[in-house]
């Protein structure tokens, strides 16, 4: 199956190229040519699978030019063997809550999910065969260390990781800057996320350097992180057994949710996705009013979606405006010269036909993490919390599964002024806190990130 860009359509590209590339020549997003719709006989057999089968069924649609269905089925096995759960994620009653549980790998985040399957994309696929890679990403705190726990030590691969400086939890930067590795490098931007993002997108762009170090990126617009991320969407569907269901989730860069608007696309009868945001509400006011207009970002309690400039929202607009890549581009091009653009009133409907959005600030994040641990005992991240909250919005729809993004622990500061108590870290996070952090400091410009890397490749 090909690829193409949401701003140029007659451009193709294969698996292993998006793959490798992450971001489309020219700024675009990749996007399938087309997406597998299951029957409801093909439904009822997906539904008797394992985490694992149901896995490789579902990513097998979208790289099947490229790896074998056999093949493809130990890869995931052996991406899956460090996490907690045997069967990956965990769906759990909490009250009246549906929570699925997405944060049992490695470093206690969603993201190990679909970055362990990524890590090992990059051997099968030999993309780092003859050359060395490098591997240049921005993370807002737990891309990072996703990133090297499915990347660090691989042959031939180093791996730059670009975090706000000081605009992380203390855990979050621990797990990423104690781990080591040779072929690590933490980098400490003096500026946002979005600061981060723009300058590796930026890199990306530019031809020559991105060919004169063979870079590549796990960001969470590389299409096969989103593939990763559908199969939780059927499983949870499939184990509920309802006959329609919504989900909530925790948002940020519009990867995770945009992972259930493809489901829903593959025939998953899914009623709604709720868009939870913190005060960095873009993706709010997109949806409610038509107007995105990226402001500065603020810090709060969920730095993993401190986030004003939402990169794959690009990949639903490509749909909402009839699959045309000049109007994608037109609207981009409006956001890079006039800092906004605006959707029609008829365009914000299709939108509303498959989401909602709601902003959830730092006072009632915390008043839920509060609430969930005195009625039930169970502490909930602050992330996870204002997806809880998003769900309280749309009691009419019922049965809605809300998302668990990442462990309470990873954010012990919030939760302990929430609930007053201490979490312990959990057994499967093999991390010594003590050790020493290894980070540089550097400033928010493309240059100073570039001679960084030169520097280190030499
Ligand atoms: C990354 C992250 C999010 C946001 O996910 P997106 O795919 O960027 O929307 C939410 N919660 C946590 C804990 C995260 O790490």
């Amino acid at each position: 199956m090909n690829y193409f860009s949401t701003r140029d359509k007659s451009l193709k590209f294969s698996f292993k190229d998006i793959f490798l590339r992450g971001l489309a020549p020219g700024g675009g997003l990749f996007l399938p040519a087309e997406i597998k719709k299951y029957n409801q006989k093909e439904l009822n057999n997906l539904s008797q699978l394992n985490y694992n089968e149901l896995a490789t069924e579902i990513i097998f649609n979208f790289c099947s030019d490229e790896i074998k269905k056999k093949e493809l089925s130990s890869l995931i096995q052996k991406s899956y063997s460090s996490f907690k759960d045997k069967e990956v994620v965990n769906l759990k009653k909490i009250g009246e809550i549906d929570l699925l549980e997405l944060y049992h790998g490695p470093t206690l985040a969603f993201k190990d999910i679909a970055m362990q399957v990524i890590g090992n994309m990059y051997d099968y696929l030999e993309v780092a065969k003859d050359k060395t890679v490098n591997v240049v990403v921005a993370t807002s705190g737990d891309t990072g260390s996703a990133a090297i726990a499915a990347l660090s030590n691989r042959k031939n691969i180093n791996l730059f990781i670009l975090h706000p400086h000081n605009k992380i939890s203390n855990i979050q930067r621990k797990i990423m800057t104690t781990i080591g590795g040779a072929n690590i490098y933490n980098i400490a931007i003096e500026g946002s996320f979005d600061d981060c993002q723009k300058i590796v997108k930026e890199l990306f762009n530019e031809d020559s350097f991105r060919l004169k170090i063979n870079m590549s990126g796990v960001n969470s617009i590389n299409w096969a992180r989103i593939v990763c991320q559908i199969v939780y969407y059927f499983y949870s569907f499939f184990r509920l057994k309802k006959n329609k269901i919504s989900f909530s989730v925790p948002t940020g860069n519009f990867g995770d949710i945009y992972a259930g608007y493809v489901a829903k696309k593959m025939g998953l009868p899914i009623n709604k996705l709720i868009v939870a945001t913190n005060k960095n509400d873009i993706l709010q006011r997109v949806i409610n009013t038509g107007e995105y207009k990226p402001d500065t970002v603020k810090s709060t309690i969920t730095p993993s979606m401190d986030i004003q400039v939402a990169s794959n929202f690009e990949r639903l607009l490509y749909y909402i405006l009839d699959e045309s890549d000049s109007k994608v581009g037109s609207l981009m091009n409006d956001l890079s010269s006039k800092s906004l653009f605006n959707l029609e009133k008829k365009e914000i409907d299709k939108i509303k036909k498959d989401f909602e959005a709601v902003k959830i600030t730092d006072e009632e994040t915390v008043s839920i993490i509060d609430e969930i641990y005195k009625e039930h005992k169970f502490i909930i991240d602050p992330h996870t919390a204002t997806g809880v909250g998003a769900a309280k919005n749309f009691k009419n729809l019922r049965d809605i599964v809300v998302l668990g993004t990442a462990h309470p622990y990873k954010f012990n500061d919030t939760i302990k002024k929430a609930i007053g108590k201490n979490l312990d870290s959990p057994k499967h996070l093999k991390l010594n806190i003590d050790k020493k952090e290894t980070f540089d400091i550097i400033g928010n410009s493309n240059s100073e990130v570039k001679n960084y890397i030169l520097a280190k490749i030499k």
